[in-house]
């Protein structure tokens, strides 16, 4: 990696209705905060993906942006595959992340092709999936409990190949248990929030990958208080769902 890290917020302008935008800031602020130069450099619809950056991230968007945002990304594969096998990592929210997978079913019925960088693919579920998220990641990744917001109507099915990014405790994710993708370099999630607004240890955790370095903690007493604040309303709004299911099957 160059003295520079490089944040690629790619196409904000169709991807990043749930100020997923957010994310870059707060790589940004994270690595200055260690002492790292950091430099966000937008990449909107009509430009191409360059190949040069360390993080690249996508946020979310409705289906029609999520059409517009494929073909650029599709054309983009092989400079984000080196990209990739060069040591920068992806960090994808919710239409982003499901355009990695190799197809994507609108609500209308059409189908798009993703980029098959992730064995999965996106189904229209027959409801909206919509509110607050907690995900346990697995205890290899070291990653605390995971916070946000999620708002879609995919289900996603990954491959026998890939590992989620955590099981589902609050919310539904990729609708069958867990959320998300987490391989190296590769994170899938249908967390908004902005994700690593809510979750510094996800950006911690990214910075860390491209920088191969140990991070100095940083004091996050604020982002902390929110942290349980959210935590708690998603557990509370759980346990109410569990008992009002529970009297639903005994009525
Ligand atoms: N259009 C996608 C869906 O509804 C993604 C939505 C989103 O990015 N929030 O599943």
């Amino acid at each position: 990696m160059e003295s520079t890290l490089r944040i690629a917020l790619i196409y904000p302008d169709l991807l990043g209705t749930y100020g997923d935008r957010g994310n870059a800031l707060v790589l940004a602020h994270r690595a200055r905060a260690r002492g790292i130069t950091a430099e966000v450099v937008e990449v909107d619809a009509r430009s191409s993906i360059p190949e040069s950056c360390d993080i690249y991230l996508l946020g979310g968007g409705e289906d029609a942006a999520q059409v517009a945002a494929a073909e650029g990304l599709r054309l983009a594969k092989s400079s984000i595959e080196r990209s990739l096998t060069a040591g920068s990592a992806i960090f994808a929210v919710c239409a982003g992340f499901q355009l990695l997978g190799n197809s994507y079913a609108a609500a209308d019925g059409s189908e798009l092709q993703g980029i098959s960088l992730v064995d999965m693919v996106t189904t229209a579920g027959s409801d909206r999936i919509i509110g607050e998220v907690v995900i346990e990641p697995s205890q290899a990744s070291g990653l605390p409990l995971l916070t946000g917001f999620e708002n879609h109507g995919g289900r996603t099915l990954l491959g026998p190949g890939e590992a989620p990014l955590g099981r589902v405790i609050a919310g539904r994710g990729n609708g069958n248990g867990v959320d998300g993708v987490l391989r190296d370099g590769v994170i899938g999630t249908y967390l908004h929030g902005p994700a690593l607004a809510r979750n510094p240890a996800l950006a911690d955790y990214l910075i860390a990958y491209v920088t191969k370095s140990v991070l100095e903690p940083l004091a996050d007493t604020l982002v902390d208080q929110y942290r349980k604040e959210r935590l708690a309303f998603a557990s509370l709004r759980g346990a109410k769902l569990k008992r009002a299911t529970r009297n639903l099957h005994r009525g």
